[in-house]
């Protein structure tokens, strides 16, 4: 076994792969990866024991995991997970964005499930050590990037359920990913949630916890029944007030031109604080657009959009960085926004944040972090 020391100091213990894809065989893999299905060569792996703390971490060849039957993350859920990526830069470089903000958030999902926190070094050194070794996996192809999936499950082995585990493993595993919209920028179609809520106060909306997307395919399931692309969460109690679409944040686009202003649901505690929509709240402003966070009800999208006032609306997030949102579907109401199309605000806060992620435009906020 090898080790691997990262620029904080720490040292990851490295055991290769035998079984490494090939240039040629990775190249193939490369040409149309799609998203979440091809794996890199290797894993991060770091376990954690109360009492001990987080000890060995190490590179290993990416594999399955041998779960006894009575693993506690199996039974009671306790999962979470991150989502970021990481691109390779026109100076060659590998950069991800921001990946200290997933570190923070991480570890907020980890106390809301009363799971232990990763001290941020570990965090990135776990990205350091696998992108040091698998970074001729980032596609090569425009919009193209390597999606990056911490996570962390329960690992003690037993049903009671008076507790929580006493003891976890990280991972770290990364998926080539090619362009979201492979055919173009599409507007998708959303149907607005009232039968299925996804998240209550004093619940765990805003922990990027497994369950939460469990319990939310139904309801995706019946958006597409009804037609649409993709659900639309609303509050718990009155499913009146808007807080976010599948996997995405949104933004409200009011007036067009310089006189355009943006408005995204406040974070409630409900909702997922998305690295997408903070970037957002200051880039909006940078381009000349106030930039508000608030509440926004189905009757106001409605009737706004109706007006003419609301010009566009958008949805954010890792996987796809903004998505028009043309048409509006729900129990007893249906309407478009605008002409149905991206608008220009969208695609100017789309370009402008693809811009930085790439690296073809100077980081002045700090946000790119390269290898
Ligand atoms: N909401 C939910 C429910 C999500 O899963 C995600 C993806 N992490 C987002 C919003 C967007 O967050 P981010 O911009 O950090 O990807």
């Amino acid at each position: 076994m090898n080790s691997s020391t990262t620029t904080s100091g720490l040292t990851f213990d490295v055991q290769l792969s035998a079984q490494r894809k090939t240039p040629q065989e990775r190249e193939q893999l490369l040409e149309n990866p799609g998203f979440g299905t091809v794996f890199t060569d290797h894993m991060v792996s770091i376990d954690y024991m109360e009492g001990k703390g987080w000890y060995d971490p190490r590179l290993e060849p990416y594999g399955p995991l041998t779960l006894d039957p009575a693993t506690a993350s199996l039974h009671y859920a306790q999962e979470i997970f991150e989502g970021l990526k990481s691109y390779r830069h026109p100076g060659g470089e590998v950069a991800c964005f921001r990946p200290e903000a997933n570190a923070a958030r991480f570890n907020r999902s980890a106390r809301r499930m009363a799971m232990p926190e990763l001290p941020e070094e570990l965090f990135l050194g776990a990205i350091e050590t696998l992108l040091s070794h698998d970074s001729e996996w980032i596609p090569s192809q425009p919009n193209s990037s390597l999606y990056l999936r911490p996570f962390m499950f329960a690992t003690d082995v037993g049903l009671g359920v008076n507790h929580p585990s006493r003891s976890y493993r990280f991972v770290l595993i990364a998926s080539p990913s090619g362009p979201y919209f492979s055919g173009g920028i599409k507007p998708v179609s959303v149907w607005l949630s009232e039968d299925y809520t996804r998240a209550a106060p004093g619940g765990t909306g805003e922990a990027k916890f497994a369950g939460n997307y469990a319990s939310s395919f139904v309801a995706q399931s019946q958006a597409v029944q009804q037609g649409c692309d993709q659900v639309v969460w609303l509050d718990a109690k009155e499913h009146r007030w808007v807080e976010e679409m599948g996997g995405m944040n949104l933004f409200f686009v009011f007036g067009s031109g310089d006189e355009a202003r943006l408005l995204t649901p406040a974070l409630t505690g409900t909702l997922l604080p998305g690295i997408t929509r903070d970037s957002l709240l200051t880039l909006g402003p940078e381009l000349g657009f106030p930039t508000e966070e608030g509440s926004i009800s189905t009757d106001e999208w409605r009737r706004a959009a109706q007006s003419g006032e609301l010009t566009e609306v958008f949805a954010c997030g890792t996987a796809a960085v903004i998505t028009p949102v043309g048409h509006v579907k729900g129990p007893g109401t249906e309407f478009t926004i605008g002409d149905g199309q991206a608008g220009p605000v969208t695609m100017g806060l789309r370009e402008e944040l693809v811009a930085l992620q790439y690296g073809t435009r100077p980081d002045t906020h700090g946000w790119v972090r390269t290898l």
